[in-house]
């Protein structure tokens, strides 16, 4: 007799959930990317969900990526204007990181 076939009780657990800012989708934490707004005014992709300053979570899915980067969900989101300059940043970024996810 072995307990293995016996179905594990279903454990209510927290899990830390995030907002896509784009989609409105409630995810957790891990599946989604966090852009953080720097000290230096600057936004970022925080891969590692750590550093300081104002958040906020895209999916991991171009389609968000895209449209919050074109549209104005993701500098409302962190209140800020997001420079030409820094929006290509985070494009490429974004393009390196969702490589292969989804496609
Ligand atoms: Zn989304």
């Amino acid at each position: 007799m072995t307990n293995l076939a016996k179905k594990q009780p279903t454990q209510v657990k927290h899990v830390a959930q995030r907002t896509c800012v784009v989609c409105r989708q409630v995810k957790e934490k891990r599946a989604l990317i966090r852009l953080v707004r720097t000290p230096e005014s600057n936004v970022e992709i925080d891969i590692a969900g750590k550093k300081k300053g104002r958040g906020a979570y895209l999916c991991r899915d171009w389609a968000c990526w895209e449209s919050g980067l074109k549209g104005k969900q993701l500098e409302h989101a962190l209140r800020k204007h997001i420079a030409t300059e820094n929006r290509e940043q985070l494009v490429t970024c974004a393009r390196n990181l969702l490589k292969g996810v989804s496609q």
